[in-house]
Order: C-alpha cells, then sequence, then structure tokens
C-alpha cells in the first residue's frame, strides 16, 4: 500500500551582512585609512535525509524556516561572522520540488544526503574594498545581498508493509495506536474516511510502517466499493496482521476469521495467499487464560497459529511486533513493486 505524505514550506536563505564604512583610528592621524571589512555570509538553507523523521507532518504545521544573517563587516579589516545553515531534517524517500518552476531540487534516497535548498546571500564589501587612486577615504559600503526565497513542495510517497485486516470493533485502530511510536502525530493526522490510518512501528533494529484497512467488511451499508479500493492497495503490502476480538460481545473468534478469510478470497484470492499473523485482540477481557489455550488449539486445527495480545494492557505487543519485523525480513519483496519504503533492517 502506498500513499503520498504532501507537505508546502516557504524557505529563505540568511541575508548576507552589510559591509562596514569605517577608518582606522591612529595617535595624531584624525583619519586613518579605510578599514571597513565585509559582510558574513548568510546561512543557506539546506535539507537533510534523516533516517529518524518518518512522516512529513511537521511541516504541517511549521511552514516557514528562516536561515540567520551573517554578521556586518567590523572595522580593522575584520569580516563579519557568517551565518550557521538552517538544517531541515527531512524523511529518506521525500522529493523537493521548487513550486514555482516545478523543479526537482532534491530527491533524498540516502541517509545523510544534504542539499542546499536556498542559498545564502553573499556579505557586502566593506569601504577598504572600494579605494581607488582618486578615493582615498570611500564612504560607501556595500550591502549584504539577499538570501535566497523558496516555495517548496515536499512529497513522501509512504509503503506500508503491513496490512492489518479484521471485523469492525477488531480493535485495528487501537492497536496502531498502541504500536506505534509516532502515536501522536498519527493521531493529529488529518485522516479522511479514505485514507488508512497508518502507523509507523520501530521495534529493536526495525521499523516498519502498518495500515489498517477500513471499510473491508463493513457491509453494504458502508458501501463495498470502499473495501474494494482498500484491496487494491492492500495487495501491495508483504504481511498480513489479522486481528480477531477476544470480547465476549464479540463474534466467535473462529467464525470471524472464517468471514474476513472468504471475504480476502473472493476479492483477491493472491492476497489470501499473503503470510497472515493472526492477533486474538484485547486477550484483557478474557478472564479465565485456559479460553486462549483452546482458541490457540482450534486455530491450530486448521493450520493457523495465533498470538493472543493486549492493546489496552500492552500485554505480549512486543514478541508480536518482533514476529512482524521476522515476517518481513522473511517475504522478499516482489520483483517490479520497486517503492519498498522502509524495510526492515
Ligand atoms: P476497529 O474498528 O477494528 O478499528 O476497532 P477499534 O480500535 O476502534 O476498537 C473497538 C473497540 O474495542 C473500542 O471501544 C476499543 O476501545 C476497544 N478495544 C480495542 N482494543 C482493546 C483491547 O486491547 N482491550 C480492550 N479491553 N478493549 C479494546
Ligand atoms: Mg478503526
Amino acid at each position: 500500500m502506498q500513499f503520498v505524505d504532501e507537505a508546502v514550506i516557504e524557505v529563505t536563505a540568511g541575508d548576507g551582512g552589510n559591509g562596514l564604512v569605517s577608518f582606522r583610528r591612529e595617535a595624531k592621524v584624525p583619519l586613518g585609512g579605510p578599514d571597513g571589512g565585509e559582510g558574513g555570509r548568510g546561512g543557506d538553507v539546506v535539507v537533510v535525509a534523516d533516517e529518524r523523521t518518518v512522516t512529513l507532518l511537521d511541516h504541517r504545521y511549521r511552514r516557514f524556516y528562516k536561515a540567520d544573517s551573517g554578521a556586518k563587516g567590523g572595522g580593522n579589516n575584520r569580516s563579519g561572522r557568517a551565518a550557521e545553515d538552517l538544517v531541515i531534517p527531512l524523511p529518506l524517500g521525500t522529493v523537493v520540488t521548487d513550486a514555482a518552476t516545478g523543479e526537482v531540487i532534491a530527491d533524498l534516497t540516502e541517509g545523510g544526503q544534504r542539499v542546499v535548498v536556498a542559498k545564502g546571500g553573499r556579505g557586502g564589501k566593506g569601504n577598504a574594498h572600494f579605494v581607488t587612486p582618486t578615493r582615498q577615504a570611500p564612504r560607501i559600503a556595500q550591502e549584504g545581498e539577499k538570501g535566497e526565497a523558496r516555495t517548496l513542495e515536499l512529497s513522501l510517497k509512504l509503503v506500508a508493509d503491513v496490512a492489518l485486516v479484521g471485523l469492525p470493533n477488531a480493535g485495528k485502530s487501537t492497536f496502531i495506536r498502541a504500536v506505534s511510536k509516532s502515536q501522536a502525530k498519527v493521531g493529529d493526522y488529518p485522516f479522511t474516511t479514505l485514507v488508512p490510518n497508518l502507523g509507523v512501528v520501530r521495534v529493536d533494529e526495525s521499523t516498519f510502517v502498518i495500515a489498517d484497512i477500513p471499510g473491508l467488511i463493513e457491509g453494504a451499508s458502508e458501501g463495498r466499493g470502499l473495501g474494494d479500493r482498500f484491496l487494491k492497495h492492500v495487495e501491495r503490502t508483504r504481511v498480513l496482521v489479522h486481528l480477531v476480538s477476544l470480547s465476549p460481545e464479540a463474534m466467535d473468534p473462529m467464525k470471524a476469521w472464517e468471514t474476513v478469510t472468504a471475504e480476502l478470497e473472493a476479492h483477491s484470492p493472491e492476497l489470501a495467499r499473503r503470510p497472515q499473523i493472526v492477533v486474538l485482540s484485547k486477550l484483557d477481557l478474557v478472564e479465565d487464560r485456559y479460553e486462549i489455550e483452546l482458541w490457540r488449539e482450534a486455530f491450530r486445527h486448521k493450520g493457523v497459529e495465533v498470538h493472543a495480545v493486549s492493546a489496552l494492557t500492552q500485554e505480549n505487543l512486543t514478541p508480536l511486533l518482533r514476529l512482524i519485523a521476522r515476517y518481513l525480513v522473511a517475504v522478499t519483496p516482489e520483483a517490479g513493486d520497486g517503492d519498498q519504503g522502509w524495510s526492515p533492517v
């Protein structure tokens, strides 16, 4: 599955510092020679591919970036201090386009890759620079050059490695919130019902993207079409995690599993053959843990290993995430399915 995360930001590099008009002060000489120094360079705005950044979300809330200006020139021919560059970390895979021209300025494909997206202004020359044989005491100096300003379109393809399926109320959204390190951010995401809920999971050294597929089994009232549309996307994911609720109020777990499995098979036999991890959710609602063993046995009868977890108490969540990470390593991406986003390391 894949969808595009987008943001627009305005970047302005720092202005160069102004050159200085200054004259040496010497004993007995009322007005010494010109010694005004050059202004410092303005800071560049630089984007850098940062493996720890995973979405463009921050840039929806912060739109303007301005690097510092260079310091003005000093007396005694001292140059002003150059400003530091302003560094904007962006996720790997981000494409940066100049909004005005459509030109691609940066395609961040490797960790640590740096691209200057707005150049800082040069410092202005000080008056010492303007001395000529006929003008020994110039009172002019140059202004610093303006920093470059640009509007940038950021675009990032997110590829979900793991699709979460299950009946409504199986606990999919809660599960994603519980396992996703970017919980707050995902919660803030302006998702519509048409956009799958997405979480970025980090466990040990692995990072993967998990997406909740709403509308798969919602029935006619919710519109099958929606489910179908998502199924197309699900087909690109490498592992299915199938949540089945253990809540006493929910459908019998075996029946629930069969219902969803049949639905998957009807829509896409190929999809139904994806490696699938069956997870019994809401473990905390089960008073008698022996019941779990019975379900485990019943599923084993069908050749399915199950894992029981609680998103609420977090019980067994980490071992499950490690298992998913191992599956992702074991499952080779399909040939031709080029854009793999984050794969486990
Ligand atoms: P979805 O429809 O599959 O996305 O399911 P939700 O995540 O919206 O969960 C449905 C209901 O089950 C909500 O009221 C959740 O609070 C509840 N729920 C989800 N996970 C757990 C859990 O691990 N334990 C308990 N006790 N309730 C849960
Ligand atoms: Mg949900």
